[in-house]
C-alpha cells in the first residue's frame, strides 16, 4: 500500500522527534548542572544574620534569576512533552474511531450497492486474519463492506481468495471467472 501524505507526514514528525529525545535529555542535564551552581546562594546568603552590602543583594538576585529561567525552561519542556503526549493519544483514538465506524447496512442497501462476499467461494469458511504470518490462514474477510467489483468480491478480497485458492489446489479464480463468462456465452446463445 502506498504511504498517505498525511502518513509521510507523521513518519516525519516522529523521526524528528526520537532525534530530538536525546537533545532534551542534554538540556535536562545541563538545566540540572546550572541549577547546582547556584544552589547555595539561598541558604547561605540569606538568613545569615550578617549585614549585606548591595554587591551581595546583587548575587543572590542574579542567582534567583538564573535560578527561575532554569526551572521555567525545564516546566516548558515538561509541558511540551505532556502536550505531546495528549496528541499522540488523540490520534490513535481519531484513527481508532475511523476504523470502528461503518457507513450503515440501511444507506448502502439503498444505494444499491452490492457488498464484498465471498460465499460459496473455496475457503470461505476459514476467515482472514490480517497481518498472520499464519500458511493455513484463510482469505474471508467477514467484516469487509467495501462494494464489490469483481466476481462478487472487492479487488482486496478476491486477490486474497485467488492466492489462497492456488496455494490449496483449487483452480484460479481468474480459470474460474473464464469458465463461468464461457458458461454465460453459451446460455446466452
Ligand atoms: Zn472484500
Amino acid at each position: 500500500m502506498t504511504e498517505h501524505h498525511i502518513q509521510r507526514k507523521l513518519r516525519q514528525v516522529a523521526e524528528a522527534l526520537a532525534c530530538t529525545v536525546p537533545l532534551v535529555g542534554n538540556a535536562l542535564g545541563h538545566i540540572q548542572d546550572e541549577l547546582a551552581l547556584t544552589d547555595g546562594y539561598k541558604s547561605t546568603t540569606i538568613g545569615d544574620g550578617g549585614s549585606r552590602s548591595t554587591a551581595e543583594l546583587t548575587v543572590v538576585e542574579a542567582a534567583v534569576h538564573a535560578r527561575y529561567e532554569m526551572t521555567s525552561r525545564r516546566e516548558q519542556l515538561r509541558d511540551d512533552v505532556e502536550a505531546l503526549t495528549q496528541i499522540a493519544n488523540s490520534l490513535r483514538e481519531v484513527a481508532l474511531g475511523a476504523l470502528r465506524y461503518r457507513t450503515p447496512q440501511a444507506l448502502l442497501e439503498a444505494s444499491h450497492v452490492t457488498l464484498c462476499s465471498g460465499k460459496g467461494k473455496p475457503g470461505d469458511d476459514v476467515p482472514w486474519i490480517p497481518h498472520s504470518r499464519d500458511p493455513d490462514n484463510g482469505w474471508r474477510d467477514t467484516e469487509c463492506r467495501r462494494e464489490a467489483v469483481r466476481d462478487g468480491m472487492c479487488g482486496a478480497c478476491w486477490k486474497r481468495a485467488d492466492r489462497w485458492a492456488r496455494e490449496h489446489g483449487f483452480r484460479s479464480m481468474v480459470t474460474v471467472e473464464a469458465a463461468d463468462y464461457g458458461y454465460r456465452s453459451a446460455v446466452n446463445l
